[in-house]
């Protein structure tokens, strides 16, 4: 019994190191590369700035993002 729970406590340990390693990793998604200046900024800042980099290049926005951008400009 001893044995069971000490191999299933190391196991878990495991998990949890595996899962620090990933999140060190950067994941496709969260950064965005400008095609224009080369700069890599987090997706998060880029939306921030309605998909318009520092350098002044405008991503293309998909279609629901644009609408939504649209709808909060239009609130009155
Ligand atoms: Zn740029």
């Amino acid at each position: 019994m001893a044995k069971e729970n000490a191999g299933w406590f190391t196991r878990t340990e495991q998990g949890i190191i595996t899962d620090t390693k990933d999140k060190k990793e950067i994941k496709e998604g969260l950064w965005y590369k400008c095609p224009e200046c080369k700069k890599i900024i987090p997706t998060e800042d880029h939306e921030a700035n309605l998909n318009v980099c520092e350098c002044g290049y405008h991503a293309r926005i998909p279609a629901v993002k644009y609408f939504e951008i649209l709808f909060d400009n239009n609130k009155y």
